[in-house]
Parts: structure tokens; sequence; C-alpha cells
């Protein structure tokens, strides 16, 4: 089915592949394990015990290169990809996802325009799935790898008919989050159900946490601080909130560069940093040089 016979599909109630996959309403495809759970919370509580809205997760890499410590200290790469594979089915068994996909390109591979494989790979799940709503990594993500594959994801939808492309494509959160966006360009998913349930989905991901990095936390602590920050004079009426940016607009229009798109975005957060001084006043006139 896939590029890589390494490739693997994991289906925690062990319904028939086929079957599994069309029932998929909620698609997030990401770079690495963990990330799912980092950056696509509110979908999968969305889908979770619901009988007709099902999520799939998709990691595209291979977890070789893994940073790791403490009991992964000196892991071989392969273990490492072992236990980040294990890592993943325990988030998707917790989060009763409808399908885990690890598709299992080296991550030098999905970062090369050049190499079809991990976009024919996409293609292949979105005609397997066709999901309503489709998750992946926002495109002013500081990890090359997030990017990379929000660019494959972005191509792979360009190629279905339109008919069969989803109807909304959201760029998320993980390295680096999206709060500096305009207010009018946020989409906020309120992520204030289930929140023990996910704790647990990032809770799950040991090997990444065990070397110090709070993931875990942190990823719980971003929510908190989205929905406590959005608006500063009212009541929160979220107790969590996870930011995307909706990418739609580069999928229904295959012209759109995706980094002028991104540019569109950063511009509006520049001007409205400009416009606050102009309301409240800038005491100098003295350009800064050298910055
Ligand atoms: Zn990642």
């Amino acid at each position: 089915m896939f590029e890589l016979d390494t490739a693997e599909i994991y289906i925690p109630d062990e319904v028939p592949v086929d079957q599994a996959l069309a029932r998929t309403t909620h698609l997030c495809l990401a770079a690495h394990q963990d990330d799912i759970e980092i950056m696509a919370s509110a979908p999968i509580i969305t889908c979770f015990q619901q009988p007709d809205k099902w999520f799939t997760g998709v990691v595209v890499t291979d977890g070789r290169g893994s940073p790791r410590d403490g009991i992964y200290k000196d892991y071989s790469d392969e273990q490492m990809r072992l236990v980040r594979f294990k890592e993943q089915r325990k988030a998707a068994f917790v989060g009763e996802y409808a399908a885990q996909i690890m598709l299992d390109h080296p991550s030098k591979i999905t970062k090369d325009a050049s190499q079809p494989g991990p976009v024919r790979d996409i293609v292949t799940i979105l005609k397997a799935t066709h999901p309503r709503f489709v998750y992946t990594h926002n495109l002013a993500d500081k990890h090359d790898t997030h990017v990379a594959v929000a660019l494959r994801v972005i191509a792979a939808i360009r190629e279905l008919p339109p008919k069969e492309r989803p109807e909304k494509l959201y760029g998320c959160e993980v390295w680096r989050d999206l709060d500096w966006l305009v207010d009018s360009d946020k989409i906020g998913f309120d992520t204030s159900k289930h929140e023990s349930l996910q704790a647990a989905l990032v809770g799950v991901f040991d090997s990444q946490i065990a070397g110090g990095k709070r993931y875990d936390l942190a990823t719980m602590g971003r929510r908190t601080a989205n929905a406590t920050y959005f608006q500063s004079h009212d009541v929160d009426t979220s107790q969590g909130i996870a930011y995307g940016l909706d990418l739609t607009l580069l999928t229904t229009d295959t012209e759109l560069d995706p980094a002028e798109f991104t540019q569109a975005f950063i511009q509006r957060f520049a001007a409205d940093v400009a416009t606050r001084f102009q309301r409240v006043g800038s005491t100098t006139t003295k350009s800064i040089t050298g910055l």
C-alpha cells in the first residue's frame, strides 16, 4: 500500500484496514511520533467515543534520529525507532483512533522536495480516508521537517480532483505557537474537555520526556495560556485552546505560493504592532540602525 515495506498501520479496535481507514472524518499528518498528540488534541477529543466521527493519525518520519537520555541513553537508532513506534501505538489505543499509520520515511527524504515518496503515500492515505478535516504542522513552525511535512500535505491534496479535497486544512502548534497571529487570523480549537485524556496522550511518550523535556506539562500549559491570554478583558470561557492557521486556501488555489501565503500573516502581525504605536503615541523619531 505504501512506498516502504516497513510502513505500518495500527488499528486499535482491529477492524479490517479498508473499513478502518474509510470511517475517518478527521485526519492528522505529522512529522514525528508525539507531534499528533501535541498539536491535534482537539480533533482527537471531538472524535472520542463518537460513532460517526473517527480520527486517524499519520506519522511521516521514522523516529531514528530522536534525542535520547535516561534509560534510553544507549539505545541505537533502530531501538529508538521501535520505542517511538510503540509509544505512538499506545497513544492511538488511548485516544481510540480509527487508525495510526507510520510511513517510516527518513527525515532527510521527507525534507527533500525532489523525493516523491512521502507525497505519494499521503495521496494514497487521502484516497483511502476521504477526511472532512485535515490537520498538519503550521507553515511558520521552526522545525524544518515539520514545515516539509506541511508542504508535502499541501502538494498531495492538490493532486486530488477538487471535489475529493478535504473541506478544511489547518496548520497547528508544535515548535512555535500561533499566539503571534492577529486575533482575526486565529482559529481557536477548544480543548476544555477530557483534560486527563489529553494529559495521558502526551504522557505516553516517555522516551522524549525522560531526558527532562517536559513536553507533557508544556503542551497542557500552552493550551491553558492560549485560553487565558486570548481576550485581555473577558473572563475565560474555555479552559484550554489550541491555535490553528487555516491553510485551506492553499488547497483550493493551487497556484498560491505557500511561502507568500505565510508572509501575509506575518505582515498582518507587523501591521498590528505598528498601528498600536500610532494609536498610543511613540516618543522618539530617531531610527535604529544595526538591528
Ligand atoms: Zn516533531
